[in-house]
């Protein structure tokens, strides 16, 4: 038997709407650096202004169908009225991160077949030299200030020349509402490529569907909890995962957005923090190391925060203590590109608030909310209970969660064995075990951990523990071959200015906390450790460096 209820599709357009109507007076502030008064819109306008760019889009640019747009662009008010005309016109919104190798960055824009792109003015020094080789690109729509003329030269060699448009003259004077096509939830509405740690990049394909369930639910009390007394500070990359889904999720509830645009250093973050005083902030660990060093050198009052989501990687526990002296409360999230990314967050059970086990429950990488599935596969591929013992590799399945990667314009979706499972479930290539209450206490990644002789080492485990040593700043292991033992921890250290901790005693501080076999040998002090595009550590460096086991 069927239902009787109305079948109506979950699409972005409908968030847009709501946003702009109900929430109409919440804001977006765009930072624009200490000097100048931070630029301000309403959702209202931003409602109005992405329906003139829909119009430009399908009549000056000729988009059609689900043509790819995409954006070269900072966190910014613009950049959300991109966010939902593209997708609430029929056509897909394609986030490029701009912190990705060059070479990457090509091979994304012509495998996605970008036909338009929108780019930050602040950023064609960055695209001007790669425009030759982005054959596909037709129009270029330049937002905010920058140089256009910095263009001409690639304009003249590319084998098209793409038109260059001005963003705000694109637009102006064209209709302020937009007859909005009713879609299908199923469609594309958002791309989005993983950093390509192996091979080449894989893109993920948001639906309609996906975005609005995942906004639903990282609205939900357990999950960020966020309403519109709420001013979030976006720093966490809109080209990343779609900033976590919050330019989504706040159309719907009506929270403020505080986006930094380029001015992504701690001073300025410090700086916005207090003037703005944001309630809520979202980025990854390498950011608040960032700013608590900063504001140990220069305080300044932070305290409007009252709750950070943290994660991209894990969040070291000596992390969360030192913001929680500040009277901040950091609430650790796990997630991907495949999973939109929120799978787990980290707050605490009922019975644990205000007990010792609390603390405990703050640093897994959090519970699963209803509508993500989790399992653990072992090494034997057999099935691990929940018993918060059992170390396997998580594997998820749910309505925002990949199911498939974009096979490019005419390819079949990919199902890569090492990605999916026979019956479907997205195997993370994350390791770790799950609580019989659900939470999620990651390990390792499968391609991190230390396999000593026929044991695991976590690398995760090390690397917290360091952290939590009063001289070290941060702290990355990775493997590297060894003779007797197959593979061995190497730890390079970052100590805090004016530290003077040697590896003896580092040695001796991990001596109490983990078993003597785990503790690494190997030991090297670097000025910093290496950062993906998104600012998490980047082993695969580490590891071409030591890939003899031998230090410098
Ligand atoms: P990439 O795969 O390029 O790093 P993603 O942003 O999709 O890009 O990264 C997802 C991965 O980041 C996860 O599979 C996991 O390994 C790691 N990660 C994300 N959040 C956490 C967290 N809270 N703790 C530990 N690792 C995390």
């Amino acid at each position: 038997m069927l239902s009787t209820m109305q079948d109506v599709p979950l699409t972005v357009t409908r968030i847009l709407r709501h946003g702009a109507l109900v929430h109409g007076a919440s804001t977006i502030t765009t930072w624009r650096g200490a000097d100048e008064e931070p630029h301000r819109r309403g959702f209202a306008a931003v409602g109005q202004r992405a329906a003139q760019l829909a119009h430009a889009l399908r009549d000056e640019l000729g988009v059609r169908d689900d043509e790819r747009v995409a954006t070269l662009m900072w966190n910014n008010a613009e950049h959300v009225e991109v966010y939902f005309a593209a997708p609430a016109m029929g056509a897909v919104l394609h986030t490029l991160n701009l912190r990705l190798p060059t070479d990457q960055l090509v091979w994304i824009v012509n495998h996605a077949a970008d036909r338009i792109l929108v780019v930050n003015g602040s950023l064609l020094p960055l695209l001007a030299p790669l425009l030759p080789k982005m054959p596909t690109i037709e129009h270029i729509v330049v937002s905010g200030p920058g140089e256009p003329s910095v263009l001409e030269a690639a304009l003249e060699q590319g084998p098209v020349r793409p038109h260059v448009h001005d963003y705000e003259e694109l637009i102006a004077g064209r209709p302020t509402d937009f007859d909005w096509p009713d879609l299908d939830e199923r469609r594309a509405a958002a791309m989005c490529y993983t950093s390509g740690t192996t091979g080449d990049p894989k893109g993920v394909v948001y639906s309609h569907r996906s975005i609005y369930l995942h906004s639903m639910q990282a609205n939900m009390a357990q999950s960020m909890a966020l309403t519109d007394r709420d001013t979030s500070l976006v720093v966490v990359p809109q080209f990343h995962v779609n900033a976590w889904g919050l330019p989504h999720m706040t159309f719907m509830t009506g929270v403020n957005l505080l986006m930094p645009d380029r001015f992504l250093h701690p001073g300025p973050l410090a700086e916005m923090i207090e003037t703005e005083r944001p309630t809520h902030a979202a980025a990854v660990p390498s950011i608040w190391h960032g700013l608590l060093a900063e504001l140990r050198e220069r305080p300044r009052d932070i305290g409007s925060l009252t709750q950070v989501t943290i994660g991209g990687s894990a969040c070291p526990p000596a992390l969360m203590t030192a913001f929680d002296e500040l009277g901040v409360r950091l609430c650790h999230a796990w997630g991907m590109t495949e999973t939109s990314p929120l799978g787990t967050v980290a707050r605490p059970p009922a019975h644990a608030h205000g007990t010792d086990e609390e603390f405990a429950y703050r640093i897994t990488q959090g519970r699963f909310p209803a509508g993500v599935e989790a399992r653990l596969t072992g090494p034997d591929g057999r099935r691990l209970p929940w018993d918060g013992r059992s170390a396997g590799e998580l594997e998820v399945r749910g309505p925002w969660i990949a199911g498939a990667y974009y096979g490019g314009q005419d390819g079949e979706p990919l199902r890569p064995a090492d990605k999916f499972s026979p019956d479907g479930w997205l195997k993370t290539g994350d390791v770790g075990t799950i609580t019989p209450d659900g939470y999620l206490v990651l390990t390792d990644r499968v391609k991190d951990v230390i396999k000593s002789g026929g044991e695991w080492i976590s690398s995760l485990e090390l690397e917290n523990a360091l952290m939590a040593h009063p001289d070290v700043a941060e702290a990355a292991v990775v493997a590297v071959p060894d003779d007797k033992w197959g593979e061995r921890p190497l730890a390079t250290v970052v100590l805090k200015d004016g530290a003077t901790a040697d590896f003896t005693a580092l040695r001796d501080f991990l001596a109490g906390r983990l078993a003597r076999w785990q503790l690494p040998e190997r030991w090297t002090v670097v000025g910093a450790v290496p950062k993906t595009s998104v600012g998490k550590f980047d082993k695969k460096v580490l590891r071409r460096q030591y890939a003899d086991g031998e230090l410098d």
